[in-house]
């Protein structure tokens, strides 16, 4: 025991050394983070905030609870803390890491306002100026955002929130449904799907009854974007230390993501300027130190450090699976369009090609007539060429689809079949196995299409409508008639290749749909299922490792105490 706990002092101790930072985010951490952070800051650039909302951390709790020491810890940016309403509007905190030696930089902006500077020190007297003018002097609260954009070298690429606490009463100057508003505003922030909820409860109340997890639980029932904190664990109660433990080992208020217990900086380290880094040794110490919490440290449940990496971890998860549904969502929509796009900028260049054509043409079958006087042969090999130029693109679109599809399948396979690696596999193959027979089954509809295409065909209806469209001065049946209409081909050409770029528009996107999606999805359900079909299910429904490892020791162990028990009635 002793032994194992010399490591871990070891590994503590080189990491001190080695990261003389004033955040604690890990730097590979960090390095991970940094490519989702930029896809999510580039979305943010191309305004796709106005289509959804991107993840970002939010902090929630009582006054007091230590919302903003947390942020303060995870960021190493300190902020107006203190007792009492010291945060009166949401504050977004966007810290980026800036490379290439440049100093710490800073930009305040809410309402019209907008203030570079670059004294860290300063933070808190702007966020407090800030506050001032938005919810006005004194206790009130506003929900206007004033969002704090720190650039520096030594910050994690990361976005938090720091919100007002909750108030059960009023205090003097605030108006009576202050903890009704508080509440609005915080509900705000964290029914958001994309928001990870952080919620601060110190260790001397009782947890049972904090809003605060009531309001997280009621807006995320399963906990899957919840984490609690339990700060100032050096005011804990003497004589509760035990019911902490438990709270903290998640056995008495479950959550998915449970606990992680927390020392920040105390009034009285802040009066004598301990620094973060300083914060950070000296939190260590005290779980180290402690009678009952240091067995937390080795079950990573306690420490900023630890809240850290958890995070981290959980960020990149969230804006992973985020950017899976993002992305599927609008793939196939997309490569849908470009395909229409690249139909539309096909429609007014196709002069070459027509040029092409009536040379080949004159050079082959000229006789003698002068030139220009081309027939409907000419008419109908142009057509024949401009469609078969859309051929390539048409078979591009199905090989991009291809892959947001099969990707799509995959991520829906990995996490129903999380821990079956048997059945993993097995879908893997399936998938490929399908979409490749599929693809190949789609590429031989679209070859046929265009073949079609050769034909040259439309209902003169259609054409004639098209061709009214296209010109200024009405067709009609009658009026085609015997009429010299050479001077209307480019005209003409025009009408009937908008009813052919309709119609491959539609059709190649439908057939796409159909046989990839749609087909394939049926054919991976039948075979799915179909494996139950005399195998050994067992073999099928065989677990990873570790987890069937954990059944083992405990059908094991429950076999063991039920021998024991036998045994011990036989005794009695
Ligand atoms: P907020 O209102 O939830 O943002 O809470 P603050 O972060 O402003 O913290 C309220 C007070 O609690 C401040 O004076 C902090 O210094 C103090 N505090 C925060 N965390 C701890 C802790 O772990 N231990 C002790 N002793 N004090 C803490
Ligand atoms: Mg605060």
């Amino acid at each position: 025991m002793e032994g194992e706990k010399e490591t871990y002092k070891d590994i503590l101790s080189s990491d001190e050394n080695s990261k003389p930072m004033e955040g604690v985010f890990h730097s590979h951490l960090e390095e991970k983070v940094r490519p989702y952070i930029d896809l999510i800051d580039s979305l943010r650039l191309i305004g796709i905030e106005e289509d959804m909302s991107l993840p970002r951390i939010a902090v929630i709790g009582d006054q007091s609870s230590g919302k903003s020491s947390v942020l303060e810890a995870l960021s190493g940016v300190a902020l107006p803390r203190g007792s009492g309403i010291v945060t009166r509007c949401p504050l977004e905190l966007k810290l980026r890491k800036i490379r290439g030696g440049v100093n710490w930089r800073a930009v305040i902006s809410y309402k019209d306002e907008f203030i570079e500077f670059y004294d860290p020190s300063k933070v808190e007297g702007y966020v407090e100026t800030a506050q001032n003018e938005l919810a006005g002097e004194g206790v009130g609260i506003c929900d206007d955002l004033i969002t704090l954009e720190i650039m520096a070298p030594d910050v994690c690429d990361l976005t938090l929130i720091d919100l007002p606490g909750i108030a059960r009463v009023p205090v003097k100057g605030q108006p009576e449904d202050i903890g009704h508003q508080i509440k609005n505003l915080i509900l705000k922030y964290i029914e958001k799907n994309e928001t990870i909820n952080l919620v601060v409860v110190p260790c001397n109340v009782d947890i049972a009854t904090t809003e605060a997890l009531k309001m997280a639980q009621e807006v995320d029932p399963e906990g899957k974007r919840t984490l609690a904190i339990l700060t100032k664990p050096d005011l804990v109660d003497r004589g509760t230390e035990k019911n902490i433990l438990d709270i903290v080992r998640n056995q008495v208020i479950p959550l998915s993501k449970g606990y992680i217990i927390v020392k920040c900086r105390g009034q009285k380290q802040i009066d004598d300027r301990l620094s973060l880094t300083e914060a950070t040794r000296v939190e260590r110490d005290f779980f180290r130190r402690h009678e009952y919490f240091s067995g937390l440290l080795y079950e990573d449940k306690a420490t900023v450090q630890c809240l850290a990496s958890k995070l981290t971890q959980d960020l990149v998860d969230h804006i992973k699976s985020f950017y899976v549904n993002v992305a599927s969502g609008c793939s196939f929509k997309l490569s849908s369009e470009k395909w229409k796009e690249h139909l539309d900028s096909t429609k007014s260049s196709f002069h070459q090609t027509v040029q092409d054509v009536v040379k080949e043409y004159d050079l082959k079958h000229r006789g003698r007539e002068l030139p220009g006087f081309s027939d409907y042969k000419v008419f109908e090999m142009v057509v024949q060429r401009l469609v078969s130029q859309l051929k390539g693109p048409a078979i591009d679109t199905l090989k991009v689809i291809r892959e947001t599809i099969e990707n799509q399948f995959a991520e829906v396979s990995n996490t129903c079949f999380l821990n079956y690696p048997f059945l993993q596999c097995v879908a893997t193959n399936k998938i490929d196995n399908i979409q490749s027979k599929q693809e190949a089954k789609v590429e031989q509809r679209i070859m046929e299409q265009f073949e079609m295409e050769q034909l040259v065909y439309t209902q003169d209806g259609i054409y004639f409508k098209t061709l009214n469209e296209t010109q200024t001065t009405g067709a009609t049946e009658d009026n085609f008639a015997g009429f010299d209409n050479r001077t209307k081909y480019p005209e003409m050409l025009k009408a009937y290749y908008e009813i052919v770029s309709q119609r491959l528009a539609d059709q190649v996107p439908m057939l796409i749909r159909y046989f990839m999606l749609k087909e394939s999805a049926q054919l991976l359900c039948s075979e799915m299922l179909g494996l139950m079909d005399g195998a050994n299910v067992n073999e099928v429904l065989r677990e990873e490792s570790d987890v069937s490892r954990r059944r083992v020791d405990m059908q094991n162990r429950v076999d063991r105490l039920t021998m024991g028990q036998e045994k011990l009635s036989n005794f009695v």
